[in-house]
């Protein structure tokens, strides 16, 4: 039962990162496309749920951008608000609110130092990172 139910969330995720070296604790920045999908398909607690997937535990972030873009979605987004403010906010220095896109995109940066995780449901932004990876001789592109 317990295999059966994994093997669902590691379809269920798609992870993108920026092609660096990976620490024993995954940080997980996600946007609100991902919180929605998480709740949609009651994958909770998030935490436990990703660090079952990945085999390591995790520490998931947003950013203030995202919340805020989340907010502008309006009532049938206000659960995923909820569950995006419980998460940790990684820092951005956007004092004018951006879209949750080029806020994860600046966070990135060109070589993702901080070393995140990218989780998204949003095709542009999946694509984005994909490419970032070709720019790399060897990329690290893992998709659980
Ligand atoms: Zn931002």
């Amino acid at each position: 039962m317990r295999v059966k139910k994994q093997k669902r969330h590691r379809k269920a995720f798609r992870f993108y990162t920026a092609c660096f070296g990976f620490r024993e604790l995954f940080k997980v920045l996600c946007d609100g496309t991902f919180v929605h999908h998480l709740l949609l398909n009651k994958i909770t607690p998030a935490d436990t749920a990703l660090a079952n997937a990945l085999g390591a535990p995790v520490k998931i972030f947003t950013t203030r951008c995202v919340l805020g873009e989340l907010r502008s979605l309006g009532n049938s987004y206000a659960e995923s608000l909820n569950a995006a403010r419980n998460l940790l906010t990684a820092k951005c220095d956007h004092e004018k609110q951006k879209s949750a896109i080029s806020c994860i995109t600046n966070i990135i940066g060109e070589n993702n130092s901080e070393h995140f995780f990218v989780a998204t449901q949003d095709a542009e932004l999946q694509k984005k990172f994909q490419k970032v990876c070709s720019m790399f001789s060897s990329p690290q592109h893992h998709s659980i």
